[in-house]
Order: C-alpha cells, then sequence, then structure tokens
C-alpha cells in the first residue's frame, strides 16, 4: 500500500481514539477524507460528496458547515427538509408563467427552453446557478413590458404636446389685432356724434382700416400654422391609430398562447367568468374536461422538445377544430388543456369526448421523419353536480387523477363512465 494511504490510515484511527468516537463506518469515512485534506491527498469517495455538496443550496451548505457533515447518511435529515415534489412542480408552473412578458410579444427562444428544461426537472430550481438564471429571466421580463409600453407612449405624448403648442400659439396671436379694434371703439364711443369732425372721421377711417389688415395678417398667419399644424396632427393621427391597431394584435396575442394559438390561462380565467354568470342565470349546462398528454416528459426526452412543441400544437389544434363557438378550449398549463363544453343531454357529450380520443388513438404527430403515438388522460366533471366553479374544476382534476393513476390513456367521468 502506499504509504501516504497508510499514514493516513493511521492516523484516522489514532485520532478517532483519541477523541473517543467509535469507528463506525461513517465515523471513520468523515475521518479518513479530514486528514486526507491535511496531507493533501486526494480520495475519489471524499471528492464526490464534495462535489455533490457544492450542488446544493447556500443555506444547505452553510448548515452542513456547522454541523460538520461528511457523509451523506448525515445528509438526510437536510435532505429531507426540502419541499415535496407536488409542490416543487406546482412552483416550476407558477415561476414559468410569471418569466412569460405579458405585454411584449417577443418570445425568447432561450426562456422558452429554460421553461422547459424547468418544467422537466423542477428540482434544478434549487441549484445556484439555475437560481441565478431564474433572477437573469425575471430581470428580462420586467425590461421587455417597459420597453413595450414606454414605446407605445412615447408617441401619444409626442401629438399631445404638439397639439398644446398649437393651440397656445392660436391664442397669444389673436392678440393685436383685437386691442387695436377695442381702442377704436372707445374712441368710437367719447365722440361726439351730433357734430362730427370730418378730421376726426378720417382718422378713424385709416386707423379702422389699418386694424382691419392687421387682423386679416393675424388670421392668414394662424391659418398658415393651423394647416401645417393640421398635416402634422395628420401624420400622428395615422400613427396613432397604427399603434392602436398593434395594442389590438398585442391584446389578441396575450389572449392567444403562443405555442397552441388556444386561449391562455388568463384568457381562460376572464373566458370562465362569463360562462359561470351564464350558467347562474340561464342554467346553461356546460362540462369541465382537464386533458393531461401522457408521458409527455418522454417525448422531450426522445425527439427533443422542438418534437414536443409539434406534439403539443398539433393536439392543440385537434382540441380547437372539435370545439364550437360557444365552448372553450385553453391550454391550462405547460401539456395540460382545459375544455368547457356545453351540452343538453349526455350522449351529446360523450360524443365529442369519443371524437377527441379516436382521433388522436388513430393518428400519429409526425415530427421530421418520427411518427410519435401519443396519448392522454382525461377528467370530466359536469357543473350541475357541483356547488361552484372550484369545486367543478376540483373534482376534474381529481379524475384526472384517477385516470392516470388507473393507468392511464383514458378519460373518466364523475359516473364513472370511462372511455
Ligand atoms: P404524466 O403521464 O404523469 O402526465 O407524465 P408527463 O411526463 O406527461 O408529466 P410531467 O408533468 O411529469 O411532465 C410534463 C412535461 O411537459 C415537463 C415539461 O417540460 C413539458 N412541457 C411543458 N411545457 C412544454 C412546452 O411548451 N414544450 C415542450 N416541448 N415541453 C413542455
Ligand atoms: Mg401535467
Ligand atoms: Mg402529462
Amino acid at each position: 500500500m502506499d504509504s501516504k494511504v497508510q499514514q493516513v490510515v493511521k492516523e484516522t484511527i489514532l485520532n478517532l481514539h483519541k477523541k473517543g468516537i467509535p469507528a463506525t463506518p461513517s465515523e471513520y469515512q468523515k475521518e479518513f477524507c479530514e486528514i486526507s485534506k491535511v496531507y493533501d491527498f486526494s480520495v475519489q469517495e471524499c471528492e464526490v460528496f464534495k462535489k455533490f455538496v457544492e450542488k446544493l443550496s447556500k443555506n444547505e451548505q452553510i448548515e452542513i458547515k456547522n454541523k460538520e457533515i461528511a457523509t451523506f447518511e448525515d445528509l438526510i435529515p437536510i435532505l429531507l427538509n426540502r419541499v415535496s415534489k407536488e409542490n416543487l412542480d406546482s412552483l416550476a408552473k407558477l415561476f414559468q408563467q410569471s418569466i412569460t412578458p405579458s405585454i411584449s410579444i417577443d418570445i425568447d427562444e432561450d426562456l422558452h427552453k429554460f421553461s422547459v428544461k424547468i418544467g422537466n426537472s423542477p428540482a434544478l430550481m434549487f441549484e445556484d446557478d439555475i437560481q441565478k438564471e431564474m433572477q437573469n429571466f425575471i430581470t428580462k421580463r420586467f425590461e421587455a413590458d417597459k420597453k413595450v409600453v414606454k414605446e407605445k407612449t412615447a408617441e401619444i405624448a409626442k401629438m399631445l404636446t404638439l397639439m398644446g403648442q398649437y393651440f397656445s400659439d392660436a391664442i397669444q396671436s389673436s392678440g393685436n389685432g383685437s386691442k387695436e379694434v377695442s381702442n377704436i371703439k372707445s374712441e368710437i364711443q367719447s365722440m361726439d356724434m351730433q357734430a362730427p369732425n370730418i378730421e376726426t372721421l378720417t382718422n378713424l377711417q385709416s386707423k379702422l382700416i389699418s386694424a382691419a389688415k392687421s387682423i386679416e395678417n393675424e388670421m392668414s398667419n394662424v391659418g398658415e400654422k393651423l394647416s401645417s399644424g393640421k398635416s402634422e396632427v395628420e401624420t400622428l393621427e395615422q400613427k396613432v391609430i397604427q399603434l392602436q391597431e398593434e395594442l389590438e394584435k398585442t391584446r389578441q396575442e396575450s389572449i392567444k398562447d403562443h405555442l397552441t394559438g388556444l386561449l391562455t390561462r388568463r384568457a381562460y380565467d376572464d373566458a370562465i367568468k362569463r360562462i359561470e354568470n351564464n350558467f347562474i342565470r340561464n342554467n346553461t349546462q356546460y362540462a369541465i374536461v382537464f386533458f393531461d398528454l401522457d408521458h409527455f416528459k418522454k417525448i422531450n426526452d426522445s425527439f427533443g422538445h422542438e418534437a414536443g412543441d409539434v406534439v403539443l400544437s398539433t393536439f392543440a389544434k385537434v382540441l380547437g377544430k372539435n370545439t364550437r363557438d360557444l365552448d372553450v378550449v385553453s391550454r391550462y398549463g405547460g401539456e395540460e388543456f382545459v375544455a368547457i363544453v356545453h351540452f343538453n343531454l349526455k350522449r351529446e357529450l360523450l360524443k365529442y369526448l369519443k371524437r377527441i380520443k379516436s382521433i388522436i388513438q388513430e393518428n400519429n404527430f409526425l415530427y421530421k421523419n418520427n411518427k410519435i403515438h401519443v396519448t392522454f388522460s382525461a377528467g370530466v366533471a359536469i357543473r350541475n353536480n357541483h356547488s361552484s366553479y372550484d369545486s367543478t374544476i376540483q373534482k376534474s382534476d381529481m379524475l384526472l387523477y384517477q385516470a392516470k393513476e388507473s393507468g392511464r390513456n383514458k378519460i373518466i367521468l364523475e359516473d364513472g363512465t370511462v372511455i
């Protein structure tokens, strides 16, 4: 055996003995790694532990240092303090929503990839580097939104300033002529009309002519200013109309999810308020269908996330094509879709569900030369069976969970029907 190793082994045992610590495997390893550091002796097992610890969060690293933890076994209680997978998944979803710009329409490719990465492994959110990246994306999102608002308001502000200037010019320039007229008026009033003096009258006449001239001049000045101002205002007006159209487009795009063209979660929340009001007033019965693609992560893993995107947008097309105008279908989350389906008879609802299922079952998704077969699970709850919208959607979510648990590729209704 190498003499350095022997030295480390010897000192490890001696040290444990001195400290009165029994040489259990974990105590031994802890001490061994400490001593090997002193001897500047690199041991792979100690390095593995160190590398692992570097990947944990700052707080965890501090705790590990304070408690002098040096073995994987002793790490367990610290790692158990981490949040559960379910909480992590929903946290990842919230984060994905929060970094997507709401006004700016530029969807950054990096942002999309990062979002998918977090979605694939939410636990990454605890890693230091990833947290720095998260911070960057949050800042970027604010900047993107701020920039669009600033650009859109600048033109309007410019137009307002210009108009204000024209009005104040027009008001000021009507000054001199009217002052002359009012002087002439007081002269006329003070004249003795019974015995008008011809000289005074001639004088007055020439004053009147000059006042009229200056009024005429002023009017033409104002006219010129107004007409040049008018063309500028017209140009700006054009720009404002264009801006209104752009804003409307932006609004439309914030209503529509950029990948699938379906309603976004935000727009869905608005639509459901309208549908609920209608239900309360007119008892227009509807069902909530909660769809979730099966093993979608595997599609991303096997064919790449671009292929995943194609599957998502094609699945969305199938849902969109089969949804009537008064119904609503939205991208509720990453690979989750929610449809609101109005119906009178249960068989109409069943027909809709069977149609979606058979289209997906009988077709493959095409990406480059790959034929990808996809299945989905769904839970269906009917609004009339519940006291509120919230409890209805919760029920559909629960039924979706049941469909997943019982083997996937099925649609479960609350009366036990399985499609
Ligand atoms: P299950 O059958 O239990 O639903 O398994 P699953 O793999 O479908 O579900 P899970 O929730 O574990 O994973 C969903 C995946 O969907 C993770 C996430 O990265 C991916 N995803 C979410 N949004 C997008 C997207 O816009 N594009 C792509 N390509 N993938 C996405
Ligand atoms: Mg899901
Ligand atoms: Mg899924």
